[in-house]
């Protein structure tokens, strides 16, 4: 796994010190002494159902790129800096499925390992967030970015495997739960 070396206010060499988490070493500027604060990448992932055929269906987008290149996974993304999850979200689907999306739930979230070698020590660790939300209309997806396919995934049949499965299965989880939880007599809808 690469390593960050060099300051970068000063390109001065960087040193760990300050155990701020067991096992996770603080990067410091050994001639500035900036501290090159680390922490996971935040990133969004979607959960879209909808109804077809009378079963409750799951959107998911095929990946083209690695890690996971041509297994299934949710729609979503990095966030950039300094933008709202929320924004985010109508933002990636928009990249990758040229859909706008509608009533944003924050369903779960999931902290995970970034499965790629070539990533840098600092930036080894994901969080994401996932929501539910609705795609406006029943126009064509089209898969774009790093999306190369997109399909309904009926939610009683089992799923192919999925990208990213120490995050997203968790997160599937609480799906099923909270679909569950809508179809329970009583519950409330929303
Ligand atoms: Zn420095």
């Amino acid at each position: 796994m690469k390593q960050y070396r060099f300051c970068p206010v000063c390109g001065g060499r960087l040193d760990r010190e300050h155990q701020a988490v067991p096992g996770l070493a603080m990067l410091v500027c050994t001639a500035c002494r900036f501290e090159f604060w680390q922490n996971s990448k935040p990133a969004v992932g979607a959960f879209v159902v909808r109804s077809i055929d009378g079963q409750p269906s799951l959107l998911l987008t095929r990946r083209g790129i690695d890690p996971y290149k041509g297994m299934w996974d949710t729609p979503g993304g990095y966030l950039e800096n300094g933008e709202h999850p929320e924004a985010g979200l109508a933002r990636e689907l928009r990249e990758e499925l040229g859909a706008a999306i509608a009533r944003p739930r924050l369903l779960s979230l999931a902290i995970a390992e970034y499965p790629r070698e070539d990533v840098a020590e600092e930036a080894r660790f994901v969080l994401t967030l996932y929501y539910r939300c609705d795609i406006v209309g029943e126009g064509p997806l089209v898969p774009a970015d790093d999306v190369v396919e997109a399909a309904w995934f009926p939610l009683h049949d089992p799923l192919p495997q999925i990208a990213f499965p120490g995050a997203v299965g968790p997160a599937l989880a609480a799906l099923v739960m909270s679909l569950g939880e809508e179809a329970a007599p009583g519950a409330r809808s929303g």
